[in-house]
Order: C-alpha cells, then sequence, then structure tokens
C-alpha cells in the first residue's frame, strides 16, 4: 500500500525507535522527565524562545495558546481554511467561547491590509479582537508558505493595536525548509508557534508549544485543565529529539517526491487544477467532482491510498515512509486508471 493521506501516517524508523527505548524518564507532570526537558530546552533554544511545553497533539497546542490568549466573547483573526477553524472540532468556541473572524485568498495567502481591516474598533458592540493566528504552511491550501515580509507587516499591525500573534506551524520545518529564514526569525516574531513533530519529522505522537515563560507558565495550567498533562512522556520525547536531529534536513525529499506526483497528476485528464506544490503536499481539484468516490476506490484497488478534502478538493501528501520509487509506480497506477 503507497499510503499518501497524510504525513502523520510514517511509524517511527528504527533509529527512533532505539532512541525511544533508550530514553531516561520521570513524571513530567512533576517536572521531572529529564528527556522531555531535554527536548523542551533543544526547541526553545531553536527558536530563541524562552520556553517550549511538550504536548500530546498539534490541536491540543493550538487550543492552548488560543485559551491563553483570549478571554471569552474575544474573537480570534484566522484564514477560512485555517486548521484551528476547520478541523480542530469548534474548539476555538468550545474551549476558549471565543468567535472567530476569516481572512485570506484561496491560496493560504494573509496580507496585513485585509487582518488590520478585520479588527473591531473599540466598542461595546463589538467582540474584542485579541488575537491573530496564521498558519504556515497552509495546510488547506496545498501547503503553501506565507512570505515573511508578510509576516512581518502582519506583526505591525498586531503591535500596534497590542493583539496576540500566534502560528500553527504545525508543518513550519517544511516552510523553513525553501526559504532562507530560520527558526529564530519566527521565534522572535510570533507570541507563541505550535509545531509539530509528527508531520513529516515522522514522530510517532507530539507537537510543542514555544513562548515567553510567563505565557508557558499559563500554559502549562490549561495543558493540565485541558488532560495533556502526561507522566513518563520522555519516551516520546525521545523520538522528538531524535526527529530534530535526524529528519529536518531530508524534508527537501519529501518536497521532491511532492513536486513528482503534482507533475504527474497535472498530466492527468481527470484532473482539473493541481495546486502549486511548494512544499509535501499536493492539493487538486477533479474535472468531473462526481468521480471522486470512483477515483479513491479505485486507486485504494490498486494500492494507492489518497485523502477527499472536501469540496471537490482531493490531497496527497509525500513522507518519510515512501520512497521515490513509490511515487513513480503511484504515478504510472494513476496514469493508467480509467473512470
Ligand atoms: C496536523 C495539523 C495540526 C495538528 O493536528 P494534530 O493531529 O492534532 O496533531 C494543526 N495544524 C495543521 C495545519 C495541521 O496540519
Amino acid at each position: 500500500m503507497i499510503d499518501l493521506r497524510s504525513d502523520t501516517v510514517t511509524r517511527p524508523t528504527p533509529g527512533m525507535l532505539a532512541a525511544m527505548v533508550a530514553a531516561p524518564v520521570g513524571d513530567d507532570v512533576l517536572g521531572d522527565d529529564p528527556t522531555v526537558n531535554r527536548l523542551q530546552e533543544q526547541a526553545a533554544d531553536l527558536f530563541g524562545v524562552e520556553q517550549a511545553l511538550f504536548c500530546p497533539s498539534g490541536t491540543m497546542t493550538n487550543q492552548i495558546a488560543i485559551n491563553v490568549h483570549t478571554r471569552p466573547g474575544d474573537e480570534v483573526i484566522c484564514h477560512s481554511q485555517a486548521h484551528i477553524y476547520v478541523y480542530e472540532g469548534g474548539g476555538i468556541m468550545a474551549n476558549s467561547g471565543a468567535s472567530v473572524r476569516l481572512v485570506g485568498s484561496p491560496d493560504g495567502l494573509v496580507e496585513a491590509a485585509e487582518v488590520a481591516a478585520a479588527i473591531n474598533p473599540d466598542d461595546p458592540h463589538a467582540a474584542r479582537t485579541r488575537l491573530v493566528a496564521l498558519e504556515n504552511t497552509n495546510n488547506r491550501c496545498g501547503g503553501t508558505c506565507l512570505e515573511f515580509s508578510s509576516i512581518e507587516a502582519i506583526r505591525d499591525v498586531t503591535r500596534q493595536h497590542k493583539l496576540g500573534l500566534h502560528l500553527d506551524g504545525a508543518r513550519l520545518f517544511n516552510a523553513l525548509a525553501v526559504t532562507d529564514r530560520t527558526p529564530r526569525d519566527y521565534g522572535a516574531t510570533f507570541d507563541s508557534i505550535s509545531i509539530c513533530l509528527s508531520k513529516g519529522l515522522g514522530c510517532p505522537v507530539g507537537s510543542l508549544l514555544l513562548g515567553s515563560g510567563d505565557f508557558m507558565h499559563e500554559a502549562r495550567r490549561v495543558r493540565k485543565r485541558f488532560g495533556g498533562g502526561w507522566r513518563q512522556a520522555g519516551l516520546l520525547a525521545a523520538a522528538g529529539i531524535y526527529a530534530l536531529e535526524n529528519h529536518v534536513e531530508r524534508l527537501l525529499e519529501d518536497h521532491a517526491k511532492a513536486r513528482s506526483l503534482g507533475n504527474c497528476l497535472a498530466e492527468q485528464s481527470w484532473v482539473e487544477r493541481v495546486a502549486p506544490v511548494q512544499t509535501n503536499i499536493v492539493v487538486f481539484t477533479l474535472a468531473d467532482p462526481a468521480l471522486e468516490t470512483a477515483l479513491i476506490n479505485g486507486l485504494l484497488d490498486k494500492g494507492i491510498r489518497l485523502i477527499s478534502m472536501g469540496q471537490g478538493k482531493l490531497r496527497m501528501v509525500a513522507h518519510l515512509d515512501v520512497s521515490m520509487q513509490e511515487i513513480e509506480r503511484a504515478c504510472d497506477i494513476m496514469s493508467a486508471i480509467t473512470l
């Protein structure tokens, strides 16, 4: 089976498993898991921020951050296709009692002027705008990257209006791989950053929230309240350390595989459009959306799995557990399929 549904389907490599088994552990709720502490210190240093907090999922790190930034009745500005809005179970509203203002273009970009225009006036009729959340790379828009100059312009707007600025950086390392910006540039620009270890970096479980000591003091409390305080999590943190040391540079291989998939899809008569492939995600639309189920089942019969994103969009993601040869085989199968 060539599983292209997501970069979350990877299994730990032998090297990662060996690191997990060898990890010294302790009770992380009590603060004494040495491997968790090491991962958090290493990540904080990499991003040049005061602290990092290891959590079970990227949904949790995002939802904790939103909860720390906002009070009930506040409003969050984000892209209309943002994971925090589309894929987190209504958590912004359910967990934090905040409302949402949607901005952004279909290719995943957000400009400072539209953020500024979406900020409510200081008027008792209006929800209090409190937080701007960006996503890089943007998942639903095909793994597209934000320009750092746009991020800086948005940062100016949030400073001027005293708003928080959060980054859903589930795949930030994929974005970093294709720009000359560093983790520290991001650490210096955002008030909070969520990164996933369980996506392209290949860990079985885990995400990190990054920010100032004051922010993380609150975040630790919210993590416990959300049920995310965990015990001998060093087994999983060891996978995270291994991934940061061994799986970052190889992300460019995934990007090459995704480009190859994108080029192949662009040649198929049943494909209407392939979104520009910038990183490891390929999003495409079908010429005849009614054929979606037939395509998914037809490819499944031949050993290829992909995922529907709704609204006629389909997604394939390149990752650690799929080789270039398998991508070539997938392309041969897709070229031969009849719908
Ligand atoms: C995967 C993902 C997350 C977090 O998802 P979890 O499955 O909860 O770890 C957050 N944001 C984006 C953009 C993602 O793709």
